[in-house]
C-alpha cells in the first residue's frame, strides 16, 4: 500500500465513522453531517493531510504523536468509540483491513 492509498483509506474510514455517529446521535440524514460534526471532520481531514508520519506509521489511531488538539482529540475518540464497532456492520472488509494494519504496526513498534 502506498502512502497516498493509506491516507485515502484513513480519510474514507474517518468520514464514514463520523457519518454513522452523526446519523445515529444527531439524526442527520444519511450522507450528511451536522455543523458540529462537519467541524470535527474538517479538522481531522486537515490533520490527516498534514500528518508527517503517514509514511512510516499506519493510522492516526495508533500514532504516538497526538497531533489533535485536546478538545478535538476527546471528540474524535468518542466518535471512534461509537462509530468504530458499527463500521463493522457497514463495511467489514475495510474495518478488518484497517485493524490488521494497526495490529501489524503495533507488533512491529
Ligand atoms: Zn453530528
Amino acid at each position: 500500500m502506498t502512502v497516498d492509498e493509506k491516507r485515502k483509506l484513513e480519510l474514507k474510514t474517518m468520514y464514514q465513522i463520523i457519518g454513522i455517529y452523526c446519523h445515529n446521535k444527531h439524526h442527520t440524514p444519511k450522507g450528511q453531517l451536522c455543523e458540529a460534526c462537519e467541524q470535527v471532520w474538517e479538522y481531522a481531514e486537515h490533520r490527516i493531510d498534514a500528518c508527517p508520519h503517514m509514511e512510516s506509521k499506519t493510522f492516526c489511531s495508533v500514532c504516538k504523536t497526538h497531533c489533535y488538539a485536546p478538545n478535538y482529540r476527546e471528540k474524535i475518540r468518542e466518535i471512534m468509540r461509537y462509530g468504530g464497532p458499527r463500521m463493522l456492520l457497514v463495511s467489514p472488509i475495510q474495518v478488518i483491513r484497517h485493524m490488521y494494519l494497526e495490529w501489524k504496526d503495533k507488533k512491529r513498534g
